[in-house]
């Protein structure tokens, strides 16, 4: 992207190698956190793109779509629905397994939450394999909505994770490499 602000929310971003193994480079989006003007710059182009898209649902994936989804939805006036690792939401759930390295994992939606009707946008901090947001837009998807994009603060382009996403776009601030 050509806006100024980006330089600044990657200059925000601390990557740390070998973290949690050796090998991986581990972009840590607490430093952005830190920095005030870094993560109202990342809320704002969030909001600026999609504030007029006619959004109804935005969904955030555990645990740091947590942080990023919430205040675009409410500057959006969006409702927010939190996409939880499995056992922790109490209601009725639907449940998406995805694969990782070594093994499964999970992603659980309160039955209910979205609805056929609703146009949704899915947050998280990065997308590496892009194994969690297709779940994720499964989940979705699996009620009826429409996945309108996937949006992301980093992509690791490496891993050419948005070709798992087929058709859904992925917009992302900051290329990783
Ligand atoms: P993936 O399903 O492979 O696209 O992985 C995306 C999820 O894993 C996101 O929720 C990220 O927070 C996390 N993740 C994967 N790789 C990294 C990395 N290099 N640095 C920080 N988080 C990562």
């Amino acid at each position: 992207s050509g806006d100024a602000r980006v330089a600044g929310i990657a200059a925000s971003i601390r990557v740390i190698p070998d973290f949690p193994k050796p090998g991986i480079m581990f972009q840590d989006i607490t430093t952005l956190l830190l920095d005030p003007n870094a993560f109202r710059d990342t809320i704002d182009l969030f909001v600026e793109r999609y504030k007029d898209q006619g959004i109804t649902v935005v969904a955030g994936v555990e645990a740091r779509g947590f942080i990023f989804g919430p205040p675009i939805a409410l500057a959006i006036g969006a409702k927010f629905v939190p996409l939880r690792k499995p056992k922790k939401l109490p209601g009725e759930v639907i449940s998406e397994e995805y694969s990782l390295e070594y093994g499964t994992d999970k992603i659980e939606m309160h039955v209910g939450a979205v609805e056929a009707s609703d146009r949704a946008l899915v947050v998280d901090d990065l997308i590496a394999t892009g194994g969690t947001l297709c779940a994720a837009v499964k989940l979705l998807e699996r009620v009826g909505a429409k996945v309108v994009e996937c949006a992301c603060v980093i992509e690791l382009p490496e891993l050419k994770g948005r070709d798992k996403l087929g058709d859904r776009p992925v917009f992302v601030l900051v290329k990783a490499d």
